[in-house]
C-alpha cells in the first residue's frame, strides 16, 4: 500500500476572519510571508531579505495550522501540509526521498507555502543516534536542511513549521536562513476567547429569547485553547439535538464548558 505523506490543497478555505485572538500573530504572518511573496519586487527593492521559514510555537489546539493555512489562502499560495511524525516511521531512505519530493512540488506549484506540523518529531536534539530509526530521522532533517539552505529567500515558496516542543529542538533548525522567525502561539487570553466564541457562535442558531453573555463565557474558560472552544460550541449544538431543539440555549454553553473541562481534567490526569 502506498501511504500519502503529505496533502495538497490548492486553495485552503481558510480566512484571517476564521481566526480569533491571533491579531498580533497574523499581522506578523502578512509581513513576513503574505507581502514576500506577492511583492517580491518590493524587497528587491528595498534590498532586504524576509526570513525563509518561520516557525509557529505553542500548545495544542491554539490555531497554528489555521494560521498557516489562512496565510497561503490570502497569499494565492498552494499549501502543501506535511506531518514531520509520518516521516519517523518510514523505509530508509524514504524519509529524505519525501522530503525532496515536496519541495520539488512545492517549486512546481510556486507560489506555495510548505506547512510542516510537529517539526519536533524530525528535529528533536539527539543525544544518541545509535538505532537505525533514530539515524534514519537524522537524514530526515538533513535532507530538510539541505532543502531549505537550497533556496532563496525570495524564490516563491516559504517554509512554516509548526511545533508544540520548542524547548527540544536541535538549535541547527533555527539558524539564520532557516527557521529564524520564531512567532508564538499562545493559549488565548479573556479577550482572546470571546472573539473565538463569537467566530462560532455566530454562525449557529441560538435560542430567540437567550442573549448571549460573551464576558460569563470568557471568564468561565480560563485555559482553555481555540480547539477546547470549539469543542464547547458543537457539544451545546449536541445538547440542543438531543432534547429534540432547534435551537441552541445560552445554559446549553455553560453546560457544555463544564463538560469540557472535566473532559480536560480527565486527560491530563490520564497522560500524567
Ligand atoms: P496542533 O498543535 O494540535 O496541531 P494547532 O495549533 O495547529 O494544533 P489548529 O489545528 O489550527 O491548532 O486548531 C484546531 C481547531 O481548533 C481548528 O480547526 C479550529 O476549529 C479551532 N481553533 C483553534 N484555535 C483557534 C482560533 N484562534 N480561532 C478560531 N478557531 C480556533
Amino acid at each position: 500500500i502506498i501511504v500519502k505523506s503529505f496533502e495538497l490543497i490548492e486553495k485552503p478555505n481558510i480566512h484571517y476572519s476564521d481566526i480569533g485572538g491571533l491579531e498580533d500573530q497574523i499581522n506578523e504572518l502578512r509581513e513576513v510571508v503574505e507581502l514576500p511573496l506577492k511583492n517580491k519586487k518590493l524587497f528587491e527593492e528595498l534590498g532586504i531579505e524576509p526570513p525563509k521559514g518561520v516557525l509557529l510555537y505553542g500548545p495544542p489546539g491554539t490555531g497554528k495550522t489555521m494560521l498557516a493555512k489562512a496565510v497561503a489562502a490570502e497569499s494565492n499560495a498552494t499549501f502543501i501540509h506535511v506531518v514531520a511524525s509520518e516521516f519517523a516511521q518510514k523505509f530508509v531512505g524514504e524519509g529524505a526521498r519525501i522530503v525532496r519530493e515536496v519541495f520539488e512540488l512545492a517549486r512546481k506549484k510556486a507560489p506555495s507555502i510548505i506547512f510542516i506540523d510537529e517539526l519536533d518529531a524530525i528535529a528533536a536534539r539527539r543525544i544518541d543516534i545509535g538505532t537505525s530509526g533514530e539515524r534514519e530521522i537524522q537524514r530526515t532533517l538533513m535532507q530538510l536542511l539541505a532543502e531549505i539552505d537550497g533556496f532563496k529567500a525570495l524564490d516563491n515558496v516559504k517554509i512554516i513549521a509548526a511545533t508544540n516542543r520548542i524547548d527540544i529542538l536541535d538549535p541547527a533548525i533555527l539558524r539564520p536562513g532557516r527557521f529564524d522567525r520564531l512567532i508564538e502561539v499562545p493559549l488565548p487570553d479573556e479577550k482572546g476567547r470571546k472573539e473565538i466564541f463569537k467566530i462560532y457562535l455566530q454562525r449557529m442558531r441560538i435560542n430567540e429569547n437567550d442573549k448571549l453573555n460573551y464576558d460569563l463565557i470568557a471568564q468561565l474558560t480560563d485555559g482553555f485553547s481555540g480547539a477546547d472552544i470549539k469543542n464547547v460550541c458543537t457539544e451545546a449544538g449536541y445538547m440542543a439535538i438531543r432534547e429534540g431543539r432547534e435551537s441552541i440555549k445560552f445554559q446549553d454553553i455553560i453546560r457544555a464548558i463544564d463538560k469540557i473541562k472535566k473532559k480536560n481534567l480527565r486527560k491530563a490526569i490520564n497522560t500524567r
